[in-house]
């Protein structure tokens, strides 16, 4: 490691050197080894954030592992969030959403969910309050789940649509234990949306490289509405683009990566890590489509 070259300043809660890592198959394509090593670099601490290409076969060697090597903390990632729910201990929100995208190692190994938070303060972030508002989200599968039971617990109405319906009952049946909820299939969507305050996109429509995709268009829309989209891939989508042709305000997926990426910090360092650093490193990378595990950018 020759990481100590970029110390700035002196973190005096947090003074070991300590790995990190994401885990998935693929892993590639990963933007959280460009956003942690930012924040690590921009804080001077001494600490390094890889992606490892791990089976869902190998998930409990490579989470015991990595703690039996004094690792900082673990993010999981396709396709091994669901299977760590049976490894790690989970939190009530981990269980509840079904998923894992966070390994705490310092006492035991507890899972934590903090994609539903991150999409909670990409939209706090832009002022949006959500306790009141009629909240639709598109969609009932990862993402959304966790999108869906953490507005509902933080008092949003929220209502899941999605293209199989059956999924959207069932997510609804078990939000509806810690809130407001309503499950729908895509029709009589431009009704739904006139009632609407916050849209959320969270199926994968739109995505790269299927990019002329779109649930909804302008003329279903109205000036009041924030549209957010939470595909990062392209950042500025069919819907963020249909959005703007309505007047809506528009917020793009990657505060959302960012901002759970930013809890998953503090929950393994006890330091809120700098959201500004963390997001030019990942709009740089998205721009320039360049991803180096380990590479001190953004600073
Ligand atoms: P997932 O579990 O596979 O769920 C996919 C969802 O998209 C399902 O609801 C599925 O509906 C729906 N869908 C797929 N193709 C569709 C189509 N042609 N028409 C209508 N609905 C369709 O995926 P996920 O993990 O939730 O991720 C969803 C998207 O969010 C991905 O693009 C991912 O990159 C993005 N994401 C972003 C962040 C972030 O931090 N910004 C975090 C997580 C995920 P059915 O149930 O009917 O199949």
């Amino acid at each position: 490691m020759h990481l100590s070259k970029y110390f700035l300043t002196t973190i005096n809660n947090y003074d070991n050197m300590k790995l990190f890592g994401v885990l998935g198959d693929p892993i590639s394509h990963s933007l959280s080894p460009v956003m942690h090593n930012a924040a690590f670099c921009a804080l001077g601490m001494d600490c390094s954030y890889h992606a490892f290409r791990v089976k869902p076969d190998s998930l409990e060697y490579a989470i015991k592992g990595a703690g039996a090597l004094g690792f900082g903390g673990l993010n999981l990632t396709i396709p091994l969030k669901e299977k760590a729910l049976g490894i790690v201990e989970p939190t009530e929100m981990a269980k509840n959403i079904g998923a894992v995208n966070t390994v705490e190692l310092k006492n035991g190994i507890v899972g934590h969910n903090t994609d539903g938070i991150g999409a909670q303060m990409a939209l706090t972030d832009r002022g949006i309050g959500i306790t009141g508002k009629n909240v639709l989200v598109l969609g009932a599968g990862g993402a959304a789940r966790a999108i869906a039971f953490q507005l509902a617990k933080d008092g949003a109405s929220v209502t899941i649509a999605n293209r199989t319906v059956e999924r959207a009952q069932a997510l609804a049946r078990d939000v509806s234990k810690i809130g407001d909820v309503r499950a729908s299939g895509f029709d009589g969507l431009k009704e739904m949306i006139r009632d609407t305050d916050v849209l959320i996109n969270s199926t994968s429509v739109g995505m790269s490289p299927n990019t002329p995709g779109t649930l909804v268009t302008s003329d279903m829309m109205h000036p009041d509405l924030t549209v957010f989209d939470i595909v990062y891939n392209p950042l500025k989508t069919r819907l963020l683009l249909e959005a703007e042709k309505a007047g809506a305000a528009t917020i793009d997926g990657v505060m959302m990566l960012v901002y759970q990426g930013a809890e998953a910090f503090k929950i393994w360092t006890g330091i809120s890590p700098p959201v500004d650093v963390m997001e030019k490193a990942v709009r740089d990378a998205l721009g320039s489509q360049h991803n180096v595990a380990g590479a001190c950018v953004g600073v």
